[in-house]
């Protein structure tokens, strides 16, 4: 069915025409008509489907009609990170250029008195992450009374990060009247009982996004001993000895390791950002930035804080981890390879679970993923990469060296000794080369614990103060940074509070 058929207002059709889609994606096609005709709906959908545009374009065909009060939003639209919400409210940017509405985004990380004074002019469309929509209602500057349409988007991304008491809470705080749409990549038990309790009579709308990865990108696995400091010499190596190396990202499963690894590639001289969901949203922008604008070569990142990227072309991705989950591992290779150039995919795996996790991918993907024929020269051995420096951290024979236990050769051990020259001393090839890591995992302590976090709210209790949530997050459970969603489709927006 074409756009004109789904019952969209003019405005939104101009709008839609302008961003050159020419025919709706099955969800939008599916849920559209549903939300129009105010029907609550289940969308089983992941990000890359058109989600976003399947709630949205119905939502401001909708808000063309009333007007928002202050500090009573219209409708509310929960999102798991700021990257999303971001990325929410610029869609509502891209599509409502003929309206004039007002969208706020509530979101960690910036300024109360800014929100504060959006919220007071009067909104129609909420975007928002969960603690911090509560912060502002406990402080009573947020009615929630007046929404009229509830959007729960990546609830089951929600459900990894801890936040469904959240989810119950914000439930019984809108009207019981409203419209919801709720979207999810998988239901699990616990996202079929919030589906169950919150929504009424849905449609329910499912549509798969095919698993495929492109066929331009070459999909290599790189043995490695299993100790981190055997990866990271492995990842080295590899980067190294990488042909037509343009820029990369590299991908770790956790954010501790993301920091780790940033580290230790800048002791050794490479040219390098990361992006982990420690960081506050203005680093996470500059970081991207910086990588973006070439300015640094490499990304290191995981996957939820890599959903912020926009980045037109990457010449090679490493797995450091295999993904745990097998769609992480399309998403992230997906963001090489693409329009047609050619693209570089090299998955480093140390030990049987990583090969369990190799197998699931490759059933998922329905090839086999070869290893690399030749793993590439030690580490310090000479090489034409372009972001090698002259300054690789010397190794002495006899000095700090071991016998590899997974190779039986001899294999420097240090990663994470500070090389000879201090890196201070060595003239950086940029500036962020010789800027200390910005953001060690240990300095921030994160606000949601995923699985060990407990429940900020119990909803029948009542709520306990919630502006000290370091204490209550648990370190070990916040090192996950684990993701289902797509590392590429996503764009790190400047934050408007
Ligand atoms: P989403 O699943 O909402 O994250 O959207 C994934 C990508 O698909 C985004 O880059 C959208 O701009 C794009 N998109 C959304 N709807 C359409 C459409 N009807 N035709 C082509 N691309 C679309």
């Amino acid at each position: 069915m074409p756009f004109s058929h789904l019952g969209l207002s003019e405005k939104v059709l101009a709008a839609v025409a302008a961003s050159g889609y020419k025919t709706p994606t099955p969800i939008q096609d599916q849920a559209i008509p549903h939300v129009l005709a105010r029907r609550d709906v289940l969308g089983i959908a992941q990000t890359g489907t058109g989600k976003t545009a399947a709630f949205v374009l119905p939502m401001l065909t909708m808000l063309e009609q009333g007007r928002a009060r202050a500090r009573m939003p219209r409708t509310l639209i929960l999102e798991p990170t700021r990257e999303l919400a971001a990325q929410v409210e610029e869609s509502f940017s891209k599509y409502g250029v003929n309206h004039k509405l007002n969208v706020a985004l509530i979101i960690g990380g910036v300024s109360f008195g800014d929100q504060d004074s959006k919220l007071m002019r009067g909104v129609d469309v909420l975007i928002a992450t969960p603690g911090r929509l509560l912060d502002h209602n406990e402080r009573g500057r947020l009615l929630l009374n007046g929404v009229e349409l509830l959007v729960i988007d990546e609830a089951d991304r929600m459900l990894d990060m801890g936040f469904i008491p959240d989810i119950e809470r914000i439930c019984k705080l809108v009207p019981f009247t409203r419209q919801t749409l709720f979207f999810t990549a998988t239901m699990p038990p616990e996202i079929r009982r919030i589906t169950e309790q919150f929504l009424h009579n849905p449609v329910r709308v499912e549509v798969s996004r095919p698993a495929t990865t492109v066929a331009t990108t070459t999909q290599l696995l790189a043995k490695s001993g299993r100790e981190p400091i055997d990866k990271r010499d492995t990842l080295r190596r590899l980067i190294r000895s990488a042909e037509g190396l343009k820029n990369a990202i590299i991908f770790c499963n956790r954010k501790r390791d993301v920091a780790t690894l940033h580290r230790s590639l800048l002791r050794h001289h490479f040219s390098v950002q990361a992006l982990h969901g420690d960081m506050d949203q203005a680093a996470r922008t500059a970081a991207l930035e910086q990588f973006r604008k070439g300015e640094v070569t490499l990304l290191v990142a995981s996957d939820v804080a890599a959903r912020g990227l926009d980045i037109p072309d990457v010449s090679h991705i490493y797995n450091f981890d295999v993904p745990i989950h097998p769609d992480d591992y399309v998403h992230r290779i997906g963001r090489t390879g693409r329009a047609g150039r050619s693209g570089t995919a090299i998955s480093i795996v140390a030990g049987s679970n990583d090969a369990k996790a190799v197998a699931a991918i490759e059933k998922l993907i329905g090839q086999p993923i070869p290893w690399m024929e030749k793993q590439p020269a030690a580490d310090g051995a000479p090489s034409a990469a372009p972001q090698q420096t002259s300054r690789e951290p010397q190794r002495g024979r006899g000095d700090g060296r071991r016998q590899h236990p997974h190779r039986g050769a001899p294999v420097a051990r240090i990663d994470d000794a500070r090389p000879r020259h201090a890196p201070q001393a060595a003239p950086p090839r940029h500036a962020s080369q010789a800027a200390p890591p910005r953001h060690a995992p240990q300095a921030a302590p994160p606000r949601h614990a995923p699985q060990a976090a407990p429940p900020r709210h119990a909803p029948q209790q009542a709520a306990p103060p919630r502006h000290a949530p370091q204490q209550a997050a648990p370190p070990r459970s916040e090192d996950s940074d684990a993701s289902h969603l797509p590392a590429f489709l996503l764009r790190p927006v400047p934050v408007k509070a």
